[in-house]
């Protein structure tokens, strides 16, 4: 086709971005966690584009981008002193906290709720063009809706390129899975998707955090989400994936005698030889969960250029970043977990 194309910016053309975005536009923004699919969050018409480009459900809400805590004030109303204390310990970074919003906060951004999530991204790139924007940035991740979120330029390029106007390079996510969310308007506050700040840092300054029954298991039929986005199959692959939980080796040996020709292995590094003659994609070592948060979506992307018709997935346990990273597989698995034998 001609004519549609996507512009590819370096790191220094921090003005011309925050054109792309002052005029309505959509912009590929790099951030720690993962790619962003961003537009100005106070214009109606271009967050509207975001869910058209994505093909996201439209109740399903963005998260508000801003270059500082000091910005809140502006969209966010009835702010407890713990939300400054978190940004304090948290900003920039991969937190989201959930505020009750003002009205000049569109529609279009909350899905109607009467809450916004608020984040300060810690890319220094991003972080500059939200200034040079001098608007709040409205993001979801840059992927089409339901497939794993793009965690460099590539990826991002490979769903998006042509129905966006400019991605900025600014090279591989540090963090490789989403923010984390925190619900601020309930008490206690209650996580809501785990993420790069993990549940013990929370609990440190907060205290105790509650943490919704969406982050480790399916809904029920006729539950009600806490946010619309959080009924959505999430991060999938083409293939159907299987997670085996439990001790690491325990659950390469339950993948190994369950495999069948043709199919796919998540695994960690030092299990590899196993599946030898299968795809197998690493995710690091089984001790590093910072890893793990950075290959997970990459591995899950890796098998749709391939012909796999399963994938097993090994899996970290809860403790740390884990907790996030086994969210993701969990959900590009439709919870469709086994549990491998004890040693
Ligand atoms: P994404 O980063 O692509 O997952 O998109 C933003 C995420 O933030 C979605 O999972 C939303 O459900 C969540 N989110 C955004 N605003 C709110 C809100 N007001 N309350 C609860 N969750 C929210
Ligand atoms: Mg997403």
């Amino acid at each position: 086709m001609i004519g549609v194309h996507t512009q590819l910016l370096c790191a220094d053309q921090v003005e011309q971005a925050a054109r792309i975005l002052r005029s309505g536009g959509l912009l590929g923004i790099p951030t720690e966690t993962v790619y962003g699919l961003g537009a100005d969050g106070l214009n109606p018409d271009a967050v509207a584009r975001i869910f058209q480009a994505k093909g996201r459900p439209q109740d399903n809400p963005l998260i508000l981008h801003i270059p500082s805590a000091d910005w809140l004030e502006r969209y966010c109303a009835d702010i407890p002193p713990l939300a400054y204390e978190l940004a304090r310990r948290f900003w920039p970074g991969p937190l989201t906290m959930i505020l009750k919003r003002r009205d000049m906060v569109p529609d279009a951004v909350t899905a109607g709720l009467d809450t916004v999530g608020m984040r300060c991204p810690a890319h220094p790139v991003t972080r500059a063009i939200l200034e040079a924007a001098g608007t709040p940035v409205a993001a979801p991740s840059g992927n089409t809706s339901g497939r794993p979120s793009p965690t460099c330029l590539a990826d991002m390029l490979e769903d998006m390129d042509g129905k966006i106007d400019g991605i900025v390079d600014g090279g591989p996510c540090d963090v490789g899975v989403e923010s984390t969310i925190l619900d601020l308007t309930v008490s206690p506050p209650r996580l809501l998707r785990p993420g790069g700040i993990t549940l013990e840092q929370l609990r440190e300054v907060v205290g105790e955090v509650a943490v919704d029954s969406a982050v480790t298991r399916p809904l029920a039929a006729g539950e009600k989400p806490r946010a619309p986005g959080m009924k959505y199959r999430h991060y999938a692959p083409k293939a159907p994936v299987t997670v085996v939980r439990g001790e690491p080796a325990a659950a390469a040996r339950y993948i190994r005698r369950h495999l069948a020709d043709g199919d796919g292995v998540i695994c960690f590094n030092e299990f590899v030889p196993l599946f030898e003659g299968h795809p197998v994609e690493p995710i690091g070592p089984k001790d590093d969960r910072a890893e793990h948060a950075r290959r997970v979506f990459d591995a899950l992307r890796y098998f749709d250029g391939t012909q796999v018709a399963h994938i097993w997935a090994q899996c970290p346990d809860s403790a740390g970043l884990g907790l996030a990273v086994s969210n993701r597989l969990n959900k590009a698995a439709g919870f469709h977990i086994v549990e491998a034998e004890k040693p």
